[in-house]
């Protein structure tokens, strides 16, 4: 069996007993029955207890998530709405641009650099009453599936510290399952919010592509990268996406259209959604899932059929290039993304004979190895001479994605496959980057086609780690993703 981890009186942090969820405590706040600064406190004292051994944290806000407690408590006692987040604690992934706050990206190479402003994101949490009470470990840049690409030592899985919490967005998951906070945010590239969510027990939502502004988001991979909630609930995910969505005319991608109504829906069920089982990415032709996990996603299907949906299998046959495409086009973007790190405008500088020699220098003491390989592999990939053989057929092959799940679509509703191939693994245990690579096959096609995707938990293996069943929809297909997670919800 597992062997989570505890806090000083033996509870397991992944015991959720005494947690209220962040529609019940944002409820409670709002009413004055409980205050923002209780809340706070409780979930600071679990943070000293056993962030420690988790290690999901980077930074820990402490002083200003009390200034901003203290002020949600002052809105509310002086009468006025301090919003729809009021008193909820958020931990935000530490690529997203905090003002005044470090932002590291878990990189040497932005040591001892303070963004001069917020993220869209950040900015509308704490407008809805939000309390930050940190930065969470990831795998450098967000490059992996584990967090042990992290340069400040790799954060641990709640449910057994001997594994992994998955990556990237690895500390922000772990911080969710242990109740070191109420949510979190992620960024999602091939999967970073999706399979850590599915490995440490929570709820993970990747949006549409420009449903949620970008800005203040320190870039991997632009055309593919999409911030998202991390909750225990699908109603908490909800809740915290209707706030961070909506257009931002300071991301150019960002699609012009308001926030959409999900929590309102939530409880509207499946009845008459026809749903397709991804055969590729569900174990057929694919080795290395590991049968719980398919058992589980199986069980899924069962329950949802119970509930009133039309369930059937499907074949995506391109869903399986999604890999080899996403692994040309992350690295290509990531290598110009990243070329801004000079050791001039950001961060780590070592000095050189000569400018070019500065950089080289900067450059190498400040990224770890992973980056290292993506910015070689995408420089590569876009290399005269190379490019159409490398990034144009991943452009291609992105393109006929985009074409086939289109296709896909107009019979069904939702898809469903498990969210990860594997449950939380054992650190070391994927040490080679094409093991580590293959993780993502089931989350990477909805990157590359733009389209939303859910990780919901559904049950354990037999040892008692979660195991994660992801729900994709077509372009804002939201309303019905998130009503098919609530019905799998509801149904444990
Ligand atoms: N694991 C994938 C990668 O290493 C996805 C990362 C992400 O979504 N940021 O690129």
């Amino acid at each position: 069996m597992t062997n989570p981890v505890t806090l000083p009186d033996g509870t397991p942090v992944t015991a959720r007993a005494g947690l209220a969820s962040a529609v019940e405590v944002a409820a409670a706040v709002r009413s004055g029955s409980t205050s923002a600064t209780e809340l706070l406190e409780a979930h600071l004292a679990r943070i000293e207890a056993a962030d420690g051994a988790l290690h999901a944290f980077n930074h820990v806000t402490t002083e200003r998530a009390r200034a901003d407690a203290a002020a949600v408590d002052a809105a509310v006692a002086a009468g006025q709405d301090p919003g729809p987040l009021a008193g909820v604690t958020v931990a935000l992934k530490d690529n997203l641009c905090t003002r005044g706050v470090p932002t590291t990206c878990s990189s040497r190479i932005l040591e001892g650099w303070t963004p001069p402003y917020d993220a869209t994101v950040v900015e509308r949490l704490r407008a809805a009453g939000a309390v930050v009470v940190g930065k969470t470990n990831l795998d450098e840049f967000a490059m992996g599936s584990s967090t042990e690409n992290s340069a400040f030592g790799p954060t641990r899985n709640p449910h057994d510290p001997a594994r992994v919490p998955g990556g990237s967005s690895g500390g922000s998951a772990a911080a969710v399952a242990a109740g070191l906070t109420a949510v979190a945010l992620g960024s999602d590239t091939g999967g970073s919010i999706r399979q850590p969510a599915a490995l440490c027990g929570v709820v993970g939502v990747k949006p549409t592509y420009g449903l949620v502004s970008r800005y203040g988001l320190v870039a991997f991979a632009s055309s593919l990268d999409q911030i998202g909630p991390f909750a225990p609930t699908v109603a908490d995910a909800a809740l915290v996406l209707e706030t961070i969505a909506g257009h931002d005319r300071r991301d150019s991608t960002s699609i012009p259209q308001p926030a959409p109504a999900l929590s309102a829906q939530l409880g509207d069920g499946v009845e008459g959604l026809r749903i397709g089982i991804v055969s590729e990415l569900s174990g057929q032709g694919i080795e290395g899932f590991e049968p719980e996990v398919l058992a589980r996603l199986h069980e899924a299907a069962d329950a949802l059929t119970a509930a009133g949906a039309k369930l059937d299998t499907v074949s995506v046959p391109s869903a399986v290039a999604g890999l080899s495409a996403y692994y040309m086009i992350a690295p290509a973007e990531a290598s110009s993304n990243l070329a801004r790190y000079d050791g001039v405008r950001y961060g780590l500088r070592r000095e050189g004979p000569n400018t070019a020699a500065m950089m080289a220098a900067s450059r190498t003491a400040g990224f770890g190895p992973e980056v290292k390989r993506r910015i070689m592999l995408g420089t590569y990939a876009l290399s005269a001479g190379y490019a159409d053989a490398f990034y144009g057929r991943a452009q291609r092959i992105r393109t006929l994605m985009i074409s086939e799940f289109a296709r896909v679509y107009e019979s069904f509703d939702l898809l469903l496959c498990p969210t990860s191939p594997c449950v939380a693994f054992e650190f070391g245990a994927k040490a080679d980057p094409l093991t580590m690579y293959l993780n993502d096959v089931c989350t990477i096609p909805s990157n590359l086609t733009g389209q939303p995707a859910i990780s919901v938990p559904f049950g354990t293996d037999a040892t008692g780690l979660p195991v994660g069943v992801q729900v994709m929809a077509p372009l804002l297909g939201e309303a019905a993703m998130f009503r098919a997670a609530a019905a799998l919800e509801g149904s444990r």
